[in-house]
């Protein structure tokens, strides 16, 4: 189960407070420092948990709470409310363009999730809004990336365009777009490549690819189990490239959270959307105000 470390962990330091008619400052501080030990072992980035532990403790700390009624209760609220705004206060819907087609690029990593998250959202707008999308190939490095692609969109019925990998993603996507013109599409994925790690080559594809599909939304999948990796990540894609969002994949299998709690307040991107399995279905929209009660249990 996602978070079952931090969750446990946060309920521990919070219990220390419960039953008590008065929590003294001496309290609250204990409660604090086991609370920071938990983020850091959820690997949490380390500047996030001192502003999230320095929040709380200036709300908690004075006369009114801790001498109020049900202090320990008030703290958890505080605690929830700052994992909240953390993660990002309000859900971030998908930017959508007032004209046909909203053009949605996808960059990440390689392994990330990407090709998955493309079927995913596709398949998602066509369920829910009975989209027609159109699902741009242009990942040229790995043959077997288009070939997923492809599979993927027969199974869900979604179409899939594609040049195979000897031409160039500019014009894959410039004739992708055109295509989409001409079937009148309502929403175009670009599945652009990934590569194992960040380097000046990618950025540059990248670049160029958003240069002509002037996308809506620049979507960055990361993986949540590389931890607080995923907000450092983030922010180098975020430096070149003009994020609109982040969608965490795999928090299925992230027993620690560090990834969610930190990927907002890293790189000032909202997650948009989370992957929570393989299946095309397992993708939801990200709350962060469920997402602080699923963390704190
Ligand atoms: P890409 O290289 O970024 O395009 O990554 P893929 O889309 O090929 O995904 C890599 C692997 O991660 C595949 O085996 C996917 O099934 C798996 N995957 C993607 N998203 C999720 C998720 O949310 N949960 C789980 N458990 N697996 C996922």
């Amino acid at each position: 189960m996602a978070f079952e470390n931090l969750t446990e962990r946060l309920s521990k330091a919070m219990k220390n407070l419960t039953g008590r008619g008065r929590v003294s400052e001496e309290d609250l501080r204990a409660t604090m420092r086991e609370i920071r030990l938990a983020l850091l072992e959820a690997d949490v980035n380390y500047d996030t948990v001192k502003k999230f532990v320095a929040n709380v403790r200036e709300k908690a700390s004075g006369a009114d709470i801790l001498e109020g009624l049900n202090p320990a209760q008030q703290v958890v609220k505080i605690v929830n409310d700052e994992l909240t705004t953390t993660m990002g206060e309000e859900a971030a819907p998908l930017n959508k363009s007032p004209k046909i087609p909203t053009i949605i690029m996808m960059a990440g990593l390689q392994g990330a999730g990407k090709t998955t998250t493309v079927a995913k959202l596709a398949f998602k707008l066509k369920k829910e809004e009975n989209a027609r999308p159109l699902l741009i190939a242009a990942d040229v490095y790995r043959p077997a990336a288009i070939d997923q692609l492809e599979i993927l969109g027969r199974d869900l019925e979604i179409p899939v365009f594609q040049l195979g990998t000897a031409v160039n993603p500019r014009e894959i996507v410039r004739q992708g777009l055109a295509k989409a013109a001409e079937n009148k599409n309502d929403y175009v994925f670009i599945d652009t490549a990934g590569r194992l790690q960040i380097d000046d080559v990618l950025m540059q594809e990248l670049k160029d690819v958003a240069e002509i599909a002037h996308p809506d939304e620049i979507l960055l999948t990361v993986d949540a189990m590389t931890g607080q990796n995923a907000a450092e990540t983030a922010k180098g894609f975020s430096a070149a490239l003009d994020l609109t969002g982040v969608v965490l994949t795999k928090l299925d299998g992230d027993t620690r959270g560090g990834a969610a709690l930190s990927i907002r307040d890293v790189t000032g991107k909202p997650i948009k959307f989370v992957g929570q399995g393989e299946k095309p279905t397992d993708l939801d929209v990200f709350y962060p105000d469920r997402m602080a009660s699923r963390i704190l249990g």
